[in-house]
């Protein structure tokens, strides 16, 4: 059965104005490799931390600010909210469609909350605590390509015809805003696209974006504003002790105008000063140790990196039911093809490493957990490869061949081929990503023990569900498995209205 909201009743949680408390045992364990008799041994103890979590219940009225504002992505996104707020239906040839958020967790996918006559109770993921309806965003943003977003949308051709028809008044006066272009970052094939720059210094550029975030929120009213990067791969940029290290090796840099500064650094350094969230949908190193020095510092969020959309959310599933069915994968091999803009970008070597990097530790974390399986240090063959083919447009192949070793040195060959629009994938993820970056930082928690409510840590480990190579602050583990991502990010929304894990063990009906 499905049921649209719910409140908790326990002494744990209380609904106050303005705010959702509750007070939560968090179960964990304590490893000692210690001498026992004469022999070292694991000894592993459980125990109980008492936390506190204090949520803001007042939703913002929410801006996006998107970073390629006029690319496939951000036209498609800004489309089919639209659509979705509007309640536009379109004819296709099969049948008359109408907007839907299918592919967004917060949005079109459900949590279990209990079993009630013997049958499981299920509600939508989003009325967990409140959050920011997508609808009610305003969105705006940055492209170094002119373009209206009517056009755009055109451009992408991602979107139904009859579909973009209805949409284009509400998006032909849409103009994005300059951007900061570098054309050392990006494939040269780009330069025809970029007429629409900020001029100056890179400090000139950084004051430029505090300014255009400024404006945004003055002229359209919104409480707070999230800014995140759907703008093409960049290159890696070089990590130099001196240059970008620190945070204030990195802000003396923007000063003295170096040429090794990103323009999605840039873009992020613009945001953190102003406490804005900041995500990167893309697979560069945006976040050099300096910008996540100077995130730190500040307290403001930073996410990413890299959607995880398609072929890796497929790898962070196979490759974990595999390994937790203790079978062996030894190679895997993943083709995509592609024929968007964003393919012709990653034509280039440079821009290519930066995805090749991105897809390639997603199953590090499977492999290192079974050590019956895999020695130290052992790990498959993996292999990406990414080409483009203009005729196929935005509708990537996926082509993936997992092989593994399964009982007495038998082997089992597994052929995934995955055609899907990329950007139809990724704009859900998006708005995912915005609306829970938004509602954490309404979000305050304390250890027992620890004085003050502080919020998550500015490098935003929540948002990893939805993100190819998690960026996590110094010192944590990176967990690529989604079902494990999947739990973390609602078994932490649970905490904050005093529920427990979700656990599967249905021991009443045992
Ligand atoms: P796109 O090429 O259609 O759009 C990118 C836009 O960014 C273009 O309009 C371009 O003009 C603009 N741009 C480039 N540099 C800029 C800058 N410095 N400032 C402002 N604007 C700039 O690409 P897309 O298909 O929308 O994908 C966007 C990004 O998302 C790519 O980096 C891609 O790798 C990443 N990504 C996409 C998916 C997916 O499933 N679609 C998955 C993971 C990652």
């Amino acid at each position: 059965m499905f049921i649209e909201s719910f409140k908790v009743d326990s002494p744990n949680v209380k609904y106050a104005e303005g705010e959702i408390h509750s007070v939560y045992n968090y179960e964990t364990t304590e490893l000692v490799h210690e001498n026992r008799n004469g022999t070292y041994q694991w000894i592993v103890k459980p125990k109980t931390v008492k936390y506190e979590f204090r949520t803001d219940t007042h939703v913002p009225k929410l801006g996006v600010m998107l970073v390629g504002w006029g690319g496939n992505n951000g036209s498609t996104l800004t489309g089919g909210v639209i659509a979705n707020r509007e309640g536009i239906s379109w004819a296709t040839k099969d049948k008359v469609q109408q907007a839907n958020y299918f592919g967004s967790l917060t949005q079109a996918s459900s949590i279990r909350v209990g079993s009630f006559n013997g049958e499981e109770i299920y509600a939508p993921f989003k009325c967990l605590l409140p959050m920011v309806n997508p609808d009610d965003v305003v969105f705006g943003g940055w492209d170094i390509s002119n373009m209206n977003l009517a056009d755009a949308m055109g451009r992408a051709k991602v979107l139904d015809i009859d579909l973009q028809k209805q949409l284009r008044p509400y998006m032909e006066h849409m103009v994005p805003l300059p951007g900061i272009y570098n054309p050392d970052f990006i494939a040269a094939n780009q330069g025809s696209r970029a007429n629409n720059v900020i001029k100056g210094t890179k400090k000139e550029q950084v004051q430029q974006i505090i300014k255009d975030m400024r404006d945004f929120k003055e002229q359209n009213k919104v409480d707070k504003i999230v800014v995140l990067w759907t703008a093409n791969t960049e290159r890696y940029s070089n990590v130099v002790i001196g240059l970008n290290d620190t945070a204030e090796s990195l802000m003396t840099s923007v000063e003295r105008d170096e040429a090794e500064i990103s323009p999605s650094t840039l873009y992020a350094i613009a945001c953190v000063l102003e406490n804005v969230p900041f995500i990167n949908g893309s697979p560069q190193n945006t976040f050099v140790p300096g910008l996540i020095d100077l995130a730190i510092q500040r307290n403001s969020l930073i996410g990413g990196d890299d959607f995880k959309s398609g072929q890796t959310k497929m790898k962070s599933v196979l490759v974990d039911f595999l390994v937790g069915a203790g079978i062996k994968p030894t190679s895997i091999v993943s083709y995509n093809h592609l024929g968007n803009n964003d393919g012709m970008n990653l034509s280039a070597p440079q821009t290519f490493r930066s995805k090749e990097i991105s897809k390639s530790n997603v199953v590090d974390d499977m492999v290192a957990s079974n050590g019956i399986l895999y020695e130290p240090g052992e790990h498959p063959d993996h292999v990406v490869v990414i080409k483009y083919v203009p005729y196929v447009g935005d509708s990537k192949r996926a082509m993936d061949e997992y092989t593994s070793e399964i009982f007495m040195g038998g082997k089992s060959t597994i052929v995934l081929h995955n055609t899907c629009e990329d950007s139809l994938l990724a704009a859900p993820i998006i708005l995912d990503l915005v609306l829970l970056a938004e509602l954490s930082t309404r979000i305050q928690l304390k250890a027992e023990g620890e004085g003050k409510f502080h919020s998550f840590h500015p490098v935003a480990t929540i948002l990893s569900y939805l993100t190819k190579a998690p960026l996590v602050p110094p010192g944590t583990p990176v967990i690529n498995a989604l079902s494990k991502q999947r739990a973390m990010l609602e078994n932490i929304l649970r905490a904050c209205v005093g529920l427990a894990p979700e656990n599967n063990m249905i021991l009443e009906y045992k």
